[in-house]
């Protein structure tokens, strides 16, 4: 599909005082480039309609009708992925075309239309040129990409909207590098993100709404992270709010909560799925219990636990808490050297230190 994208350059951007300010200090997802790119959709049906009208224009508020579905039903999806700039002063993505299956998948679900890939590829590949200043070339820094999709049409009567846009917008985010300390999480127990059947593993922006309160919970009790049950299944452990979640054994095995259609398919747990079959680990995705994480960290099995996601790479995972117990964190203070070897490889790939063996830099 070619799709010619109309550039309407934004005649107030930035000063390149200001943005090296911000780029000096970005923090996460709390400044914004100067462009962002939108694609309308319009159609009867997900199946029949069309995408038109891509845009580059400045980036700025949006005006939406007050019906307009979105506010009310909550037809949305979005995606996470970063640009980096390699040693040569390219800028790369790491596996953009993962981040388009799985907005698909979740405009599936939301019955949202699909956007075709090399669109949805060629949407980053124009916002991350015309704002390619905004990329930092620090150690660790990167500028984070927000894709999403909203329903836009004005009409309150529950049924998949007519008319749909695409954007994506840029955030410069600092350096997530050096050594993480482990971060201690809460078991949320009150509150469920997912459910069978439900939307878990869709990217939509509910089921980050569902997880807030968790997250207070977890803040209220210490814990920066919480980390979710599978409601329906006892106690097996699922994700937390935004990563997925990793357990190394003392003889080399890792294990990692399988994909039952209620935890995200992570793009940084499938890479590292691989990267640590490579390194000789064997991976096993199953249904892994809070019995069993309980168990293993008294007895010594467990010796590593970690988190990943885009935003954070990889984080060492403490001290698990609950309302009425608590499991001990089974690594030091440097959060083990499997999980920090793991980090190191996959950041090394993304940013061009270490070769790109399986082409997953665009
Ligand atoms: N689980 C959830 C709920 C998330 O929001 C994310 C972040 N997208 C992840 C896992 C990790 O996914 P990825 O590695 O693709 O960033």
């Amino acid at each position: 599909m070619t799709v010619d994208f109309t550039v309407t350059r934004n005649t107030n951007p930035t000063s390149p005082e200001r943005r090296a300010e911000i780029l000096a200090d970005p923090g996460f997802g709390k400044h914004f480039t100067d462009h962002m790119v939108r694609i309308d959709w319009h159609g009867d049906h997900v199946d029949s309609g069309e995408w038109s009208n891509a845009q580059v224009l400045p980036y700025g508020p949006l005006s939406l009708d007050p019906a307009a579905s979105v506010f009310h039903y909550g037809q949305e999806i979005f995606e996470g992925i970063k640009a980096y700039r390699q040693a040569d002063g390219s800028i790369t993505t790491f596996r953009p075309e993962e981040n388009a299956a799985r907005l698909n998948k979740s405009a599936q679900r939301l019955v949202l239309p699909e956007l075709p890939e090399d669109l949805f590829t060629e949407a980053i590949r124009q916002l991350v040129s015309i704002d390619a200043d905004w990329v930092p070339s620090g150690d660790g820094e990167s500028l984070y990409l927000r894709p999403f999709m909203i329903s836009t049409e004005a009409f309150l009567g529950i049924r998949p909207a007519h008319e749909v846009s695409f954007f994506v917008i840029a955030s410069p985010a600092g350096n997530y590098f050096g050594t993480p300390k482990p971060v201690d999480i809460w078991l949320s127990t009150n509150y469920a993100r997912a459910g069978v059947g439900g939307t878990g593993e869709a990217k939509c922006g509910g089921n980050y709404a569902a997880s807030l309160a968790a997250q207070l919970e977890g803040e209220a009790n210490g814990c920066k992270q919480v980390i979710f049950k599978d409601p329906n299944r006892d106690d097996a452990i699922e994700e937390l709010g935004g990563m997925n979640v990793f357990f190394v054994f003392a003889d080399g095995k890792i294990v990692t909560p399988e994909l039952t259609g209620t935890i995200l398919r992570g793009i940084t747990r499938k890479s590292i799925i691989k990267l640590a079959q490579e390194r000789g680990h064997t991976v096993e995705e199953r249904r892994f219990t809070l019995e069993e994480w309980r168990q293993g960290v008294a007895s010594g099995e467990i010796t590593e636990i970690f988190a990943c996601g885009t935003a954070a790479v990889i984080t060492p995972v403490g001290k698990l808490k609950a309302a009425d117990f608590e499991i001990s964190s089974p690594s030091g203070e440097d959060g083990g050297a499997v999980t920090m070897a793991l980090r190191e490889e996959l950041v090394g790939m993304q940013t061009g230190k270490v070769e790109d063996r399986f082409g997953w830099n665009v």
